[in-house]
């Protein structure tokens, strides 16, 4: 997708902080972090929602979950508690519309969100 900022940093042409990458997905450190650990996981495949998801797409949010698990355990976070996040379209805080995952840990975290 020529305008998506993802995918430039999927396709290297825009220069991210990649803590993980295999065929499906990819993950980056946040350019701004709201904890200590803020990780974006990303599938390689441009799709603008979780909205978007459907039967074609199966396991893909599996994908993502379980990078966002191991980077936590790595992060040394896993036990102490992290938060997943998507934000899906305008009112949720989307202002990237290539679907991701917002893997947030190693502060103590309120509920509810903003
Ligand atoms: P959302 O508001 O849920 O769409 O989240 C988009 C996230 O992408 C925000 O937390 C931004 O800080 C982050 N972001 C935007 N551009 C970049 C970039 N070039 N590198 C890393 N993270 C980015």
């Amino acid at each position: 997708m020529a305008d998506c900022i993802f995918c430039k940093i999927i396709d290297g042409e825009i220069s991210a902080s990649i803590v993980y990458s295999d065929d499906r997905v990819v993950a980056f450190n946040d350019v701004n972090p709201q904890a200590p650990v803020h990780v974006i996981i990303v599938p390689r495949q441009h799709i603008p929602t979780v909205a978007d998801l459907g039967p074609e797409t199966s396991g893909l949010m599996d994908s993502l979950t379980q990078t966002a698990n191991r980077i936590a355990q790595e992060r040394g976070i896993a036990s102490r508690g992290y938060r997943l996040v998507v934000n899906c379209n305008a009112e949720a805080g989307q202002s990237v519309y290539h679907l991701h995952l917002h893997l947030l840990g190693g502060r103590p975290m309120t509920w509810p969100p903003g």
